[in-house]
Formats: structure tokens, sequence, C-alpha cells
């Protein structure tokens, strides 16, 4: 492992544990690691910590404490979901979900389908949008769960999840949202929604790996997933990751106190960031919508050069940015919502997704933008398929335009 100055863009993907999370955490693994099931107050005292950890997060999303169940990360929160969806409504074999879900939805939903289920992938349009109509024509009487994400992790799109719920409500169908991108950055009531299921992973929210949580609404029918002790109400057996659960309701208070400065200040970074680009960069574009969208997130089509391309050289220059997901990194397909975005594969293969965050600085935004426009432009000297005409090199690129978006290098 090496340790060197990171330009760290890619908070969709993981984000850093906060200093404080990591104070929370320290005395639960050092000192008390009784069992909280355990009779003595060795273990009591640590129950009573995890139940304050759900008061936290419970009020990060509106909810009650006794409607938050701990479980291992994300992806086991959204098959938690569908699983139980499936099994207390035995009649019902549909679900209902979208083309651009996490793969935590999407894989699960195609094992579902080999098992003999019915699955519907509504599609979305070229600003990454879903069409309600058609959300409200495709639920079924069979319909058991109608999955859709509050935002997306790849464009961050924001989806009307309100007006989703209500659809739901008014068709007596259960919903879910993946709503793993959305605290910190957006204002999060369950109570408002009206959804009966929602997962969270604590990861994405300046909290360790390995955690997560999946709201179940208080009378909403859930058949546990993991089958073992009565750990979570008997809702989900297993003995409870006790530091990671307590690291996980710090950050639920840091990242209410944080709400403001993403809105503001991270937004402006974003902002500043993606005008640049598409400013000083030719052939480029933003995909998705531009409003309604995280604040954090910004995905560019980089035309006549290949996102690994763009990751690899940035990657020594020690910046962090991602092409798609995590989870497609690696495959040399191109991402799925690109795809049904309707992106073609050649301009989708050039998607390169920055994501900042509380931590991200105006100096760390001059950085990449001093760096990116050059390696862009060598890239496509070097690449096949450039248009004769444009190859902008180091040179044309107007330093003029280039320091009147980089202010701490006017200081
Ligand atoms: C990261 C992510 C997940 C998966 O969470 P894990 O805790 O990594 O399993 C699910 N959905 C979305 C939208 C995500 O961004």
């Amino acid at each position: 492992m090496t340790e060197r100055k990171t330009f760290y863009f890619d908070n969709n993907a993981t984000t850093r544990v906060a200093p404080e999370v990591v104070e929370a955490m320290l005395p639960f693994l050092r000192d008390f690691w009784g069992n909280p099931s355990s009779a003595y107050s060795f273990g009591s005292q640590v129950a009573k910590r995890v139940e304050e950890a759900r008061e936290q997060v419970a009020a990060l999303i509106g909810a009650e404490p006794k409607e938050i169940i701990f479980t291992s990360c994300g992806t086991e929160s959204n098959n938690a979901v569908l699983q139980s969806a499936l099994a207390t409504q035995p009649g019902k074999r549909h679900i209902l979900t979208t083309a651009v879900e996490h793969s935590a939805i999407i894989r699960h939903c195609e094992v579902l389908r080999k098992q003999g289920c019915d699955v519907t992938f509504l599609p979305v349009d070229a600003e990454g949008a879903l069409d309600l109509h058609l959300l409200d024509q495709s639920i079924r009487t069979e319909t058991a769960v109608v999955s859709v994400m509050w935002a997306n992790n790849e464009t961050g799109v924001v989806f009307p999840i309100e007006e989703i719920a209500a659809i739901c409500r008014s068709r007596h169908v259960l919903f879910h949202t993946d709503a793993t991108q959305a605290p910190g950055k957006l204002k999060l009531d369950v109570g408002e929604v009206g959804a009966d299921f929602l997962t969270l992973s604590a990861h994405k929210l300046h909290a360790p790996k390995g955690i997560g949580l999946l709201y179940v609404r208080r009378r909403t029918k859930f058949q546990p997933y993991l089958i073992g002790g009565h750990q979570e109400r008997g809702k989900r057996g297993g003995t409870e990751n006790v530091a990671s659960i307590v690291g996980f309701g710090r950050a639920a208070e840091l990242a209410l106190t944080r709400l403001e400065d993403e809105n503001t200040r991270v937004r402006a970074l974003r902002d500043r960031l993606e005008n640049t680009i598409l400013r000083v960069v030719p052939n480029t574009r933003r995909n998705g919508a531009k409003e309604p969208r995280l604040p954090n997130t910004s995905n560019i089509a980089f035309d006549f050069v290949e996102a690994e391309g763009i990751l690899l050289k940035l990657d020594e220059l020690g910046i962090c940015v991602s092409s798609g997901s995590a989870c497609t990194t690696g495959s040399l397909n191109p991402s799925h919502v690109m795809t049904a975005m309707g992106i073609k594969p050649a301009r989708a293969k050039g998607c390169v997704r920055f994501s900042l965050g509380v931590y991200n600085t105006d100096e760390e935004v001059d950085y990449l933008l001093t760096h990116l426009p050059q390696v862009i432009a060598r890239l496509r000297e070097a690449s096949p398929e450039k248009p004769a005409r444009h190859a902008k090199t180091l040179s044309d690129l107007a330093p003029v335009v280039l320091s009147q978006c980089l202010p701490s290098l006017q200081k």
C-alpha cells in the first residue's frame, strides 16, 4: 500500500471514513467488545449503544428506530426486500423495477427471472428520466413490489420518489427505494414519501464498509433474509457489527449537519468542474439531466477516447475517478445505465463519472482541471478514431479561459 496525495473524485463508489466516525468506533473495537445479546452488563451496555445508533440513523431518514434493521451492506438490504416481498405474498410473482438500478437489484432480478419470476425493467429517456404513466400502467395484480432507486449512482439523476410512492400506494403495491446515494446530499423523510422499504449503505456516507440498513415501514410484512438468532427483533439473525453500527450512527448525525455544505459549496465545485470541462475540452457532453440531480455528481462523455485510458492517465496523477459504477469497471461492456439512456457504445465507452464530497477543496478541483485537458488531448492524438479536423493539442487549449476557471491559480 502506498500513501501519496490522493485527489479523490469517486465518492459515489465509496467515501472516506470521517475521523469523527473512527473516534466513535474505537472504544467498541478496543474495550467494549461484549456481545449485545449477553445478559451481563458488559454486553447490555453495548446493546444500549446499538440502540442509540439506531435512533441516529432513524433520524436521518425520518423513521422510527423500530423500523430500522441493520444489515451487512446495501446489497443485502436490496436482496432482502425482493425476497421478502415474494415470500410474504405467495401469489405474486412479478417485480417492477428500472433499467438503471444498481447491480444489487438488476442482477438479483435476472436470477429471480431464471427462477420463474416475471420482471419488468422500465426504460428511461435520453436524460435518464422515467415515464410515470408507463410505470403506473406496468403495475399488475401479481406485482409483488416496485423497486426504484432514489438517485442514480452513475449520473446522479434523481427520480420523483414521492410521486412514485403515491402511485404504488394508490395501486396497493409495496414500494422499495434504494436510497444509497441520497443521504447527506438530499433531504430524506420516509414519512413524507411513504415508502414501505428503503435501503442505505454506510460506506457511501463516510462510515465503514460492510454495514447497511433496511427501513421496513411499521406494519409492513417482512420475512427475514438471514435466519438465525433473535437479533434485530428477529428480523435479521447474526451478532451485531457493533463498532460499525456505532460508526454508522455517528455518520448519520454528521450527514444531517453537512447537508448544507453539500448543497452549496460542493454543488458549486461540481458545477465549476463540469462547466469548465464542457467549455475547455472539445467533443464532450454531460450524461443525464442537469436537474434534478445529486449536487455532487457529474458524468461526462469524452468522444474519441476510451474511459479506461483516461482513468489510467489520471491515476498516474493521483486522481481517482470512475467509468460507470465500481461494479461494472473491469468489464468491457458499456455501463447498463448509459445503454438505457440510448447512448451508443462508441460514446458510452468514453464516459467518466466525477463524484465529489465534503472533503473536496477548490485546490483539488483546480489540480484536476489543470491536468485533464492535456490528458484528453494526448489520448486523442494517439487514438485511431480521432476526427481529422479537431485534434486539439496542449497549445490549442485557450490558457486564458482555463485560468478564468481556476481561481486559486490567479492568486
Ligand atoms: C453502492 C450502492 C449499492 C451497494 O451498496 P454496498 O453496501 O456496497 O453493497 C447499492 N445501490 C446503490 C445505488 C449504490 O450506490
